[in-house]
């Protein structure tokens, strides 16, 4: 392991202060049973889940309250609290692989926690970012891809405390 690199869920968000870093706090301001209009993501016994059955149950007998979820929120105001930058020649020789096992490891966080998402990929100066609601997405998404590929990782929470940087590069 490199400098710089902590391990795996040492860093929470629950850790820190809360303050008005964060303006999208997963529960600050949530009422009990209330859903996202945009995502279908549903608040139930104060937590947010994607569970189709709750969301259904709530529609059909609650009253829900209808809101715009935090990832929603983060998604349109281009908030991003983990950048995963990707580089290096093996990640062009494989990238629509690599596109594949990023989108699976989305697809599997939303499944569990709807508030992990990725809110763009882009691509520029050789590089593909990918911006995320939360920075133990972007953590996840570069050890994934550790795991799969190998190349070098860096994780990194210096500097702005709300955001985690996660760099990955492979050249061969
Ligand atoms: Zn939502």
């Amino acid at each position: 392991m490199q400098k710089d690199v902590r391990k795996f869920g040492t860093s929470d968000k629950r850790g820190r202060n809360s303050t008005n870093a964060d303006p999208f706090l997963p529960h600050a301001g949530t009422q009990e049973s209330s859903i996202c209009t945009d995502c279908t993501a549903v608040y139930h016994q104060k937590r947010w889940s994607s569970d189709a059955d709750i969301f259904r149950q709530l529609q059909a007998h609650a009253a829900p309250h209808r809101v715009t979820c935090p990832a929603c929120q983060k998604i349109a105001a281009n908030y991003p609290e983990g950048i995963l930058t990707l580089a290096g020649d093996y990640l062009w020789k494989h990238e629509a692989e690599i596109q594949q096992i990023l989108k699976n490891v989305e697809d599997r966080a939303f499944a569990k926690n709807p508030q992990e998402r990725i809110i763009r990929m882009t691509k520029g100066d050789g590089r593909l970012t990918i911006e995320t609601t939360e920075e133990k997405l972007a953590e996840h998404l570069g050890r994934v891809l550790h795991r799969s590929h190998r190349g070098e990782l860096k994780i990194n929470w210096t500097g702005n405390p709300d955001i985690c940087r996660v760099s990955w590069e492979r050249m061969l």
